[in-house]
């Protein structure tokens, strides 16, 4: 195969028991194999906890200039091997290689900008007393669990350690059970540049490996990004051993609103620009229910039939794709029991639904699709797709489109399209969502908290926030 056995990393050696189980990953362009990972067990959680544990106060007493100086040399080392690192994630994901180098820089930007807010993890004095001084300090947790998706593998696996890392805390990483290569990649850079056991890797299936971590006595703070299912199972877990600090970042039903006002091209571009179809619409934040006013509705969905029906769809390796496969042949089933769905329901199949031309017929592919007519009980308006499927929603008055909005128990992200500003920041400020976007789609500002409500989650990430959330506060009281 391709890319080999690829070993976890626990306590600064690269393991895999030879006799143990292996997880296979296939290309999602043809359902070949391309390399493989141990399927990681709970003793192999337990024994990367162990040496997160006595890895930990020496990382901690690093000063927080050593510590960033060790993160701004893995964002280094990421850019030295993106061509790698791109090609490996490409075809084991199947996201395009042209979108990959934003994951790229994002991951190694991450570890450059949390090293750099290392003075803000500051604590307070409060004038409580006349005789005394009375402050806050803020402390790591001391092993941290991080357990991540499929949908954007390399840079979850390194962005994600920042703001743990910063705040003076070892971790311990799942990587997901499919497309799990190039969070290896990231295992050989912390062997190369950081003290050993302070970044762990464990690769394997969500039960044993996920709910280990979840439920290891040892690891008091967990960040978790994935489905709403699985957020609530780590919650439980969690629970059921101790009391611990566990952040959400989950699934997303996100509405896009295009108000009569609005310029109708640019809305519908934004729209399609906002469903990520270079991840054939694997993503959290992706704008999947187009909630149009009546007015503008036939010519809207006119409008992104013929933008979908140009999206160039072929191999991940291809510079020139636009869009690839779905990331798995089970991850292609629920998608298309979706598509079914929303058929039988009775909403209205504008384009896609099936198989592109010229596509290796073995990999795991949908044409972008988009369904009109579709009404908010539906299942394909109520559930996460998390694949390149729009839904196109009518709606008639403001109130109507709020209620539409909010009507799932999803709370990602949201977008408005129109002129009259009154309107749009009403509407900006009646939705439960985590992120607004008022005339636009991106979500992700550096600086800016992203996260949702409601069921999509619990914590901000990509700010201070998120660097603090990696600490603890303890109050000091000092009589002098
Ligand atoms: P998933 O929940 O199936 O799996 C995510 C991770 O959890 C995987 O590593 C998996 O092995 C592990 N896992 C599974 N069962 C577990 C258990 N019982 N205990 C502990 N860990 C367990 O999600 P997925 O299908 O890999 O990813 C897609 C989901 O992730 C979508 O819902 C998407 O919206 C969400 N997501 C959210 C964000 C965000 O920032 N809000 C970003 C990316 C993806």
């Amino acid at each position: 195969m391709k890319y080999g056995d690829r070993p976890m990393l626990i306590d600064g050696e690269m393991v895999a028991e030879r006799n143990g189980d292996w997880i296979t990953s296939v290309s999602p362009a043809n359902g070949q194999p391309i390399g493989r990972v141990p399927a990681g067990t709970k003793a192999h959680v337990d024994r990367a906890t162990q040496a997160a544990l006595a890895a930990q106060p020496a990382w901690a007493a690093l000063s927080i200039w050593e510590r960033g100086a060790k993160l701004r040399e893995l964002a280094t080392s990421i850019r030295a091997r993106s061509d790698e690192i791109k090609h490996m994630e490409a075809e084991d994901s199947g996201n395009t290689i042209a979108s990959l180098s934003g994951d790229l820089h994002k991951a190694a930007h991450h570890f450059e900008y949390f090293a750099g807010l290392a003075t803000e993890m500051k604590g307070d004095t409060v004038p409580a007393s006349s005789t005394g001084l009375h402050m806050t300090l803020r402390e790591p947790y001391g092993v941290v669990g991080r357990i991540v998706p499929f949908n954007h593998p390399f840079m979850f696996a390194t962005a994600n350690l920042a703001a743990p890392l910063v705040a003076g805390n070892t971790v311990v990483l799942k990587s997901p059970e499919t497309s799990p290569l190039t969070a290896t990649v990231m295992a050989e850079l912390c062997q190369a540049h950081l003290p050993r056991g302070v970044v762990n890797l464990v690769s394997g299936y969500g039960l044993p490996v996920g709910d280990a971590i979840a439920r290891h006595p040892s690891i008091r703070r967990i960040g978790f990004t994935g489905s709403i299912k699985t957020g609530l199972a780590i919650q439980r877990a969690a629970a059921e051993v101790g009391v611990k600090h566990v952040s959400l970042e989950l699934g997303g039903k996100n509405p896009l609103i295009i108000c009569r006002d609005a310029d109708l091209e640019v809305a519908v571009r934004g729209a399609i620009a906002g469903m990520n179809f270079a991840w054939a619409g694997q993503s959290c934040g992706s704008t999947s229910r187009i909630l149009v006013h009546a007015s503008v509705y036939d010519r809207a969905v006119a409008l992104a039939k013929a933008e979908v029906e140009r999206i160039r769809v072929g191999d991940p390796l291809d510079p020139s794709a636009q869009m690839g496969p779905l990331n798995s042949a089970a991850h292609y089933g629920r998608v298309m029991a979706l598509v079914d769905a929303a058929k039988s329901e009775g909403a209205r199949l504008v384009t896609g639904g099936g198989s592109p031309a010229n596509v290796d017929p073995r990999g795991f592919w949908l044409q972008p699709t988009i369904f009109a007519d579709v009404t908010p009980h539906m299942r394909i308006a109520r559930e996460e797709v998390f694949g390149p499927v729009m839904s196109f929603i009518r709606w008639s008055t403001e109130a109507e489109a709020i209620e539409i909005a909010n009507s799932t128990p999803y709370g990602l992200t949201a977008a408005i399209y129109g002129r009259d500003i009154g309107v749009v920041m009403g509407m900006a400020k009646q939705i439960d969502a985590g992120v607004v976007t008022v005339n636009g789609t991106k979500m992700h500002f550096v600086g800016l908290p992203f996260g949702g409500v409601k069921d999509s989650g619990v914590g901000g990430e990509e700010c201070l926030d998120e660097l603090l959330s990696y600490t603890r506060t303890k109050a000091v009281h000092m009589f002098l």
